[in-house]
């Protein structure tokens, strides 16, 4: 087979500014190891997420220039409107800035105390979201899955034995929905299958509970139910994405996902009386149901989005080019957690650097490294961001995995990009035994990754 190419060309360009190994070093240290402190000009190739950070098209530009910006009733709303409905086949279209406004606002109208929520693997902006209202979020994905080493199509897979556990436990009254996020985000970026959404939506329907998806990266799932699942390959991503949303009753999403967008988001569901408290809660905060948060243009460049991002091309090049990193640092002795996601590729930083016990952050050390390295800007996904520090001992408790997350921003990065890339990670796997782990030199009380320093042993 060809390579498969980038199949856009480039119509403007924004500089990189270059720096040298001895500029990074002393950046990085004028931040306190934290790489999310470091100015993003003086970053090369940032993967620190692919939320808000893609590119958008000329027809993207194009829809931003003709939107329409009236208060109520734009032209913009109802183009954005049909486009989701479409997808989705959903009644109510709620516009918000970004997926966690969706989220609040349905936990606000549907949770309440002591109610809890299932879902494969809850994102942290979720589950703080079901936790505001003082309901109990609850991960169910397969324990097997958690293992970075396990080769399976469908990683992201909710448990339905877990699933019926809890229904048996709690009963169907305690549980006002229950959800599946696609693709699974905090599980390594692995996708969920159709047989599993199927499975899930009926066990759920059968006890009358909505069951909502999370559908952030629902086209780059749609992919991978294509061609990992029998009886999908000749199907169209927007075929599949519809058989997705038939079986549920709404979603939430973050259009600066997989709507090339870099804000916005939407609530859909179809729910007549939720629509009308969530669009009550919407006006107080957000704005008038026909913008909820965002310009017309904004509303416009997403539903020029959502059109694009179903484009076969389009999601060949991306769920490959993210294959064709993986395998390539596994190739220089970097090694990742498998198979290959759609949206980024996990460094086990723990199989890594195995000198550095998890107490030293082999995670937050290998971010710093990758930054002087390369000028590569990664996030951990660690002790550092899910660990805790015992009140008593002081000791820190460690997260299950120690992983370092980069995430590709869509259509920015061509593919001599991501071999620099490789060929600084092979050059960083040639001296990992001497590097070094960190110590906490301020401990943020909360979201300790943002904001947390750190200092060298
Ligand atoms: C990004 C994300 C969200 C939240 O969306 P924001 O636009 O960042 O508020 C929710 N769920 C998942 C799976 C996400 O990836």
């Amino acid at each position: 087979m060809r390579t498969i190419i980038e199949p856009f060309k480039i119509k403007m360009v924004e500089a990189l500014q270059m720096t040298t190994r001895e500029q990074r070093e002393q950046i990085i240290s004028s931040v306190d190891f934290n790489p999310f402190l470091i100015r993003s000009e003086d970053v090369l190739i940032d993967l620190l997420t692919d939320s808000g950070t893609s590119s958008m098209s000329d027809r993207q530009w194009a829809a931003l220039i003709s939107a329409d910006e009236a208060y109520a009733g734009s032209r913009s709303y109802f183009k954005f409107e049909d486009k989701i409905q479409e997808i989705t086949g959903f009644k109510h279209v709620i516009p918000t800035h970004q997926g966690r406004a969706a989220e609040r606002i349905l936990f606000s109208v549907a949770t309440k105390q002591g109610d809890i929520v299932p879902n494969n693997t809850h994102f942290d902006t979720t589950r703080a979201n079901i936790e505001f209202t003082k309901a109990i979020a609850v991960d169910l994905q397969d324990e097997a899955c958690t293992d970075p080493e396990l080769e399976a199509p469908f990683k992201g897979n909710l448990d339905l034995e877990k699933l019926r556990a809890l229904l048996e436990e709690v009963g169907p009254e305690r549980i006002p929905l229950g959800m599946i996020t696609v693709t699974n985000n905090a599980s390594g970026g692995q996708p969920v299958s159709m047989a599993n959404i199927r499975a899930t939506s009926e066990l759920l329907r059968s006890h009358d509970i909505p069951f909502i998806i999370d559908a952030c990266r629902f086209s780059e799932n749609a992919y991978f139910i294509k061609t990992r699942e029998a009886g999908y390959a000749d199907k169209s991503l927007l075929e599949i994405a519809q058989e997705m949303f038939s079986m549920a009753d709404g979603c939430t999403m973050s259009a600066k996902k997989d709507a090339f967008a870099n804000i916005g988001g939407f609530l859909a569901i179809n729910n007549d009386e939720w629509a009308v408290q969530a669009r009550t809660l919407l006006v107080l905060t957000e704005g008038f149901p026909t913008y909820g948060g965002l310009a017309g243009r904004d509303l416009a460049a997403i539903a020029q989005g959502l059109d694009e991002v179903l484009d076969e091309d389009y999601m060949q090049y991306r769920i490959r080019s993210t294959q064709y990193l993986g395998d390539n640092l596994e190739k220089v002795g970097v090694p990742i957690y498998k198979p290959t996601g759609g949206h980024a590729i996990y460094i086990n930083a723990r199989k890594f650097l195995p000198h550095i016990p998890p107490e030293h952050f082999p995670g937050q050390a290998l971010v710093v490294e990758m930054y002087i390295e390369g000028g590569i800007r990664a996030v951990e996904i660690g002790s550092v961001m899910f660990g805790k520090t015992n009140p008593d001992t002081g000791a820190l408790i460690p997260a299950k995995n120690e992983l370092v997350r980069m995430a590709i921003p869509r259509r920015v990065y061509t593919q001599s990009h991501v071999d620099y890339v490789i060929e600084a990670m092979g050059d960083l796997a040639r001296r990992k035994d001497a590097v070094q782990g960190l110590q906490f030199k301020l401990e943020a009380p909360v979201l300790r990754h943002f904001t947390s320093t750190f200092k060298r042993l």
